[in-house]
């Protein structure tokens, strides 16, 4: 059938690979096996960039990328809603509907480096009368120890190379290392530019999840613009490794922004029963994602993926995958 098993399966997902229903789900398509080796899903990545529906649209891809149980799967499962729910004022749904969707396999998520895509790319109308593509991603890294974190600072640029946006996740603060990361990044990206002439970098959003020092920067962009800048700013006393950071994060994106996020409550945080119901969400976490979520995702909002200054479609994308994958399988 339509999901069959390729020969060479990547993810150890063989019951859920033949599950009858088709329903839409999270596909491992880019996979960092434990001898550091990158291994592309070409298959499984065509039968969603190349279906009939969506290939020769202009693709929007927005990455949400960032270390392990830091909720990016949660607000994924909002993103989700959202985007089924595209046309209603009611998109977050009831009080007591659990979420589902990357989170729905819960606890039994292994923890490795690499990318999922939703299966359904989603067809949104932009305000131009042009219909885009809409795809998401998550981007997940360990950072655990040096090897991990060259594999997943990888895995960060080929994701953001691809995206027009990237969700940079990160929790409570913009800490010194969430920027060096930052920096073997970008380095990743350079080098990925030096082979293809290409400037790869589109948007990138700092979203800092439990922000508690709301008194001196407001939760919501505006919050985060101006303590982003305050983050960036180069001072004399920094190392010269963090000084190049804050230089080169300027050159190396079109645009960034930054969302400050408050705790969502000690239900989500520690409940293990917890199965994202909204009434158990603090008001304030959900009143600051009804603006984040169409902030990223609204049809006014969203931008298409350009290359080069030429818009690129899924077809395209699925191109500058392979190709930006070969430059790091060496
Ligand atoms: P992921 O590994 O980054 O995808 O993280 P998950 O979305 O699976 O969430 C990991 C745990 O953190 C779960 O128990 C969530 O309920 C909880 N969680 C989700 N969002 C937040 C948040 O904004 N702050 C805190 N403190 N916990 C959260
Ligand atoms: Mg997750």
């Amino acid at each position: 059938g339509e999901w069959s098993l390729s020969d060479k399966p990547v993810y150890d997902w063989s019951s859920e690979e033949e599950e009858p229903d088709g329903r839409a789900r999270p596909i491992q398509v880019l996979l960092v096996k434990d001898d550091h080796t990158f291994e592309l899903d070409e298959a499984a990545l065509s039968r969603i960039l190349l279906s009939a529906e969506v290939r020769d649209r202009e693709v929007v891809a927005i990455s949400v990328a960032g270390a392990f149980r830091k909720g990016k799967s949660f607000l994924m499962d909002f993103m989700l809603r959202y985007m089924y729910n595209q046309a209603s004022e009611g998109w977050l749904g009831v009080a007591d509907e659990p979420l589902t969707g990357f989170s729905w396999r819960g606890g039994s998520e292994r923890e490795t480096t690499g990318i999922q895509i939703w299966s359904e790319v989603f067809l949104v109308d932009k305000p131009d009368g042009t219909k885009a593509a809409v795809l998401l991603m998550d981007t997940q890294g360990t950072f655990d120890s040096q090897s991990t974190l060259r594999d997943s600072a990888t895995v960060f640029a080929l994701s953001t190379m691809i995206s027009s946006m990237q969700v940079y996740n990160i929790s409570q603060n913009v800490q010194e290392d969430d920027l060096q990361h930052l920096q073997l990044f970008t380095e990743y990206g350079r080098l990925a530019m030096e082979e293809t002439f290409l400037k790869p970098f589109q948007s990138m959003i700092f979203l800092v999840r439990d922000w508690s020092f709301p008194y001196e920067f407001p939760y919501g962009q505006e919050g985060g613009m101006n303590f982003l800048e305050k983050r960036l700013k180069i001072s004399e006393n920094q190392h010269e490794e963090l000084q190049n950071v804050r230089k080169h994060i300027h050159s190396c994106f079109t645009n960034i922004s930054c969302f400050l996020m408050p705790h969502p409550g000690l239900k989500v945080a520690t409940n293990p029963n917890f199965d994202g119901r909204i009434k158990e969400i603090d008001g304030e976490f959900i009143n600051n994602l009804k603006v984040l979520v169409p902030w990223l995702l609204s049809p006014e909002n969203i931008d298409v993926k350009e290359i080069n200054g030429s818009k690129i479609t899924c077809r395209g994308l699925l191109e500058y995958f392979k190709a930006y994958i070969k430059i790091y399988q060496g």
